[in-house]
């Protein structure tokens, strides 16, 4: 595996492989890598003859200053997970790479998605991720970029900077990997004792328990009994419990099986934000 630090090594790499004509699929990643994170390289490789990963916690996304430094760091384990799983090259570029003082930052008009769910309780996070996948997307213009399902909004305002930034590549989604459990798999995980992570195997029965009794109970009596329930394990804090329009993410008063749903929920366990979702229909 290659590893480049700067954005004019790895563009070099990059400009010779697309003048072989090789196809190249890209995994953004924040680093403290899991088999979540590895599904989409293996996902990857099977599609692109060069598979790029990138490691950068990116600094613009985090509302919130303590989760940003508390956030894990393994370098050393990533870099031998990556040559482990195959993947051919790691970009690891360092604040002032991504980020150069001369480089313009934009607003991007993401529509809804800003003020809904994630939008509005973590205020300004999804600029921060058009802002860095913008540069990182300019930097490797991969053919195919793999993002999880586990972060299901950032998906959708993800894909909507491609059109806005009329980027080529194709978005594929991949499915969330989960422990035997249930609980999806997260680099935040680290920060959970083992008595947190049996408690927050909660948020995955209570999603199933959501799509088992959609047609039986109403919406707004689901939601709250799982709030209660989330709050019965442990749970100090929910963001939201929510039966959304899968396209568009608006809150849903009744379930139709003409309109594709989701569930979605951000709730907090010892101080470590959980966030989970599943499709309905
Ligand atoms: P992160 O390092 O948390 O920024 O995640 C990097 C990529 O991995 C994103 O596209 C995530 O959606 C994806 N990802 C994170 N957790 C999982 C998981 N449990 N299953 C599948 N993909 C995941």
């Amino acid at each position: 595996m290659i590893i480049f630090k700067s954005v004019l090594d790895i563009s070099t790499f990059i400009n010779r492989s697309k003048f072989k004509n090789q196809t190249i699929g890209f995994v953004p990643t924040m680093g403290a890598l899991h088999d979540g994170h590895i599904s989409l390289i293996n996902e990857s490789k099977k599609n692109n003859e060069i598979t790029v990963c990138s490691i950068f916690v990116n600094p613009t996304q985090f509302n919130d200053k303590s989760d940003f430094e508390k956030y894990p760091t393994k370098q050393e384990d990533d870099i031998a997970l990556l040559i482990d799983v195959g993947c051919d090259v790691l970009f690891l570029p360092t604040v002032g790479e991504v980020y150069p003082n001369n480089i313009p930052l934009h607003n991007y008009d993401i529509g809804s998605l800003e003020t809904l769910l994630e939008g509005k309780y973590r205020s300004g996070h999804f600029q921060g991720v058009c802002q860095v996948m913008h540069r990182l997307l300019s930097i490797i213009n991969p053919n195919n970029l793999y993002l999880g399902q586990k972060d299901y909004q950032q998906c959708m305002v993800i894909q909507r900077l491609i059109e806005l930034a009329n980027f080529t590549c194709k978005l594929i989604i991949c499915a969330t990997i989960r422990e035997s459990s249930g609980l999806a798999m997260s680099s935040r995980n680290v920060r959970l004792n083992e008595k947190n992570k049996n408690a927050a195997v909660v948020i995955y029965e209570s999603m199933l328990f959501i799509k088992e009794n959609i047609t039986n109970l109403p919406i707004s009596k689901m939601e709250e009994i799982v709030s209660q329930k989330l709050l019965k394990n442990g749970f100090n804090r929910i963001d939201y419990v929510a039966i959304c329009n899968s396209k568009t993410l608006e809150n849903i008063a009744e379930f139709n099986t003409s309109i594709p749903s989701v569930v979605l929920i951000a709730a907090f366990i010892n101080g470590v934000r959980l966030i989970d979702n599943m499709l309905i229909s």
